[in-house]
């Protein structure tokens, strides 16, 4: 039987394939079915339920702290989100960055990032993943999965409770909040690399994230947070990181020497 519908549909998708194709900031290629304000509207949508379903922390000094290492991170890096950090009143020993510039800290990850240098980190990652398109390369990857339908259809469906989880999953936000989807492999590393330099650029100490990573070793009973996900291995990742240290290190020495000397402090 000839389904003209579904031919078209076909055709669309095999059509949106080959123009879609992006490449990642080292070089990977990865699916692009969405635009980035399409993105940006999923993020800002998904971050905003979050402001009104998890308590955000009243602590103005663990705030401006939070505050001051976004901030220092996000001006380094010449793109034109406006980006907001939340502290979240939360137990868990975890983080997230969302397209349209949205940056998630739950209390609880500060008492494993030990040291502003430690949590720029996770913040430098985070922030890796989404200057990636990582997120959008997960989602277009679920829309292509769902054969007979158009990305603009799921979007525009995304009022809908299924679709929306579908989106909110693929940003790494989980059925609920606050559970990480945990991105690949090649995702992680990327963001690990990119990440690193990104706190470097800002004058952080890159050598604090292996020191991260083994405290989130240790400290990590439960659910894997996003950046703790079960691949690649902690050890794996730390070598990783030590083969790109000496980059970041010239990076971070050039950025001390021009005067970005970030001054975070850590609440008492
Ligand atoms: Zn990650």
């Amino acid at each position: 039987m000839y389904h003209p519908l579904r031919t078209l549909t076909l055709a669309s998708l095999v059509g949106l394939f080959a123009a879609s194709c992006a490449t990642s900031p080292t070089g990977q290629r990865q699916l692009s079915l969405v635009s980035d304000s399409q993105m940006a509207s999923l993020g800002n949508t998904a971050y905003n339920d979050m402001k009104k379903t998890i308590p955000i922390s009243k602590d103005p000094a663990q705030t401006a702290y939070v505050n001051c290492i976004a901030n220092a991170i996000t001006t380094e890096l010449n793109d034109k989100q406006a980006w907001e950090v939340t502290l979240f009143d939360d137990d868990q020993v975890n983080a997230f960055a969302l397209p349209g510039g949205k940056i998630g800290v739950y209390t609880g990850l500060l008492k494993v990032a030990e040291t502003p240098d430690q949590l720029a980190a996770v913040m430098g990652h985070e922030v890796a993943h989404v200057l990636a398109d990582h997120g959008k390369a997960r989602y277009s990857a679920n829309l292509a999965g769902q054969a007979g339908l158009l990305a603009g259809q799921i979007l525009i469906g995304a009022s809908s409770s299924s679709n929306k989880r579908g989106a909110m999953a693929a940003l790494g936000i989980g059925l609920q909040f606050g559970v990480m989807m945990p991105y690949g492999r090649s995702h992680e590393t990327e963001a690990d690399v990119l990440g690193l330099d990104m706190l470097a650029k800002a004058g952080f100490d890159p050598r604090a994230s292996t020191q991260l990573w083994r405290n989130m070793a240790a400290a990590n009973p439960g659910a894997p947070p996003e950046f703790m996900s079960t691949h690649p291995a902690a050890t794996t990742r730390i070598d990783n990181l030590q083969k790109r240290m000496p980059k970041a290190m010239n990076i971070y020495q050039q950025a001390r020497s021009s005067g970005r000397i970030p001054n975070c402090r850590i609440p008492v």
